[in-house]
């Protein structure tokens, strides 16, 4: 997220109690291989470059839900929604309009496998119609019964299935919801029409389906299974000791006395998992993209080199499983800093801390860094990637 005024920004909602789905929790926070349906589809949004800030409409109570299931991702405040779907976008919109965005994405938390390809789509419709929505061709002949008798064939000119997210200059759409406020409309669009704006149809996407019944998890697992693939990569760097007062390890200054030498902050460890992320999408390694000679470098907190890598994974549509850093070293001694460097990769990645691991070995005093002339780091990550990114 680059600025939280302006530009495209996204609603998800997930204020319905989900109780159709079945299951303890409801279903927006159930989770489709460890990730709650309501992460998942914030995350598509927020991993877009072109959406600068995401909030979710949750139900009253649902707070502690939503902090568990999204409580690792960089959203805005969560907003608490009313009874009726439309009462929650409305008050969802009222809570963005603080931030003046000029066009807003309205998503179903229900709908989880949200594409980079069809945002683009939308934003791109965005240009030239105040309002766009993902839809797909009805392939089916559709019949009219009566008492589970056939009646009638309907004539499926001209009639589509609507997705989400549904997509609008923010102004418009926001006062259209104020005005409509309290008539049983059944999305967005519907409250577009009444309000007399127009609406672009956009190429949806079959697996933005939308899980409802409990068959559709299952449904969700077997697209996870068959559309993605899980890459692993590795890393690993030394930086000298010399001179200085700390180390920065996992983007943690921790005092000590020398320090590690380098042309950036000399994050041995970041180094490791950035060339780890990059390994796993195969794009180099990280003094390709931030080479030594370059003095915009000089100094940097590694955090950004990481944050970076990650940008590129996700930009492909990927996720990542999980990263592991091993540092080596006989001093400083790291199990005291552990858990906070679990932390700061966990919110320099945003991903739960569940996911990050930090070890730590020496090497019985043997070799450079059990004479204590420089760390090592080494590092792995694993990612679900697209099966179509070649
Ligand atoms: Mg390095």
């Amino acid at each position: 997220m680059n600025k939280t005024t302006g530009g495209a920004f996204g609603l998800v909602v997930a204020a319905g109690q989900g109780e159709r789905a079945g299951g303890a929790v409801p279903k927006q926070y159930r989770r489709i291989a460890g990730e709650a349906l309501v992460a998942r589809a914030a995350r598509a949004l927020l991993d877009h470059q072109a959406i600068d800030a995401v909030a979710v409409v949750i139900a009253p109570g649902h707070e502690a839900l939503y902090q568990e299931a999204c409580g690792h991702l960089p959203l805005l405040d969560p907003v608490v929604g009313g009874a009726e779907r439309q009462d929650s976008v409305r008050l969802g919109l009222e809570a963005l309009a603080a931030h003046a965005p000029e066009k807003v994405l309205i998503h179903d938390a229900a709908r989880p496998f949200l594409s980079r390809v069809v945002i683009d789509g939308l934003l791109d419709a965005l240009t030239n119609s105040p309002g766009a929505l993902p839809v797909l061709p009805v392939v089916d002949t559709l019949k009219r019964a009566v008492d589970g008798d056939i009646e009638t064939t309907v004539d499926r000119a001209g009639l589509f299935r609507a997705q989400t997210p549904q997509a609008f200059h923010f102004l418009p759409i926001l006062e259209a919801h104020r005005h409509y406020a309290g008539e049983a409309l059944t999305d967005d669009v519907a409250i577009a029409e009444r309000a007399g704006l127009s609406v672009a149809a956009v190429a949806g996407d079959e697996a933005l389906f939308k899980v409802t019944e409990p068959a559709d998890f299952e449904r969700a697992a077997r697209h996870l299974a068959l559309a993605f693939e899980t890459r692993i990569g590795s890393g690993y760097d030394v930086h000298r000791l010399g001179e200085g007062n700390h180390v920065t390890l996992c983007g943690v200054k921790i005092p000590h006395d020398q320090g590690l030498l380098g042309h950036s902050d000399a994050d041995v460890a970041l180094h490791a998992l950035t060339d780890a992320l990059l390994g796993a999408i195969a794009d180099g390694d990280i003094g390709q993209h931030f080479p030594p000679s370059d003095p915009r470098w000089r100094g940097a907190a590694s955090d950004r080199f990481l944050a970076h890598a990650a940008a590129l994974l996700r930009a492909r549509g990927g996720e990542i499983v999980n990263v592991d850093v091993t540092l080596i070293c006989e001093r400083p001694k790291i199990t005291p800093h552990r858990e906070a460097m679990r932390a700061r990769i966990a919110e320099i990645l945003a991903l739960p801390v569940a996911r990050v691991s930090v070890k730590a070995t020496t090497t019985e005093r043997l070799g450079f860094t059990g004479r204590g002339e420089g760390i090592a780091a080494q590092a792995s990550a694993a990612a679900r990637l697209p099966i179509d990114n070649g």
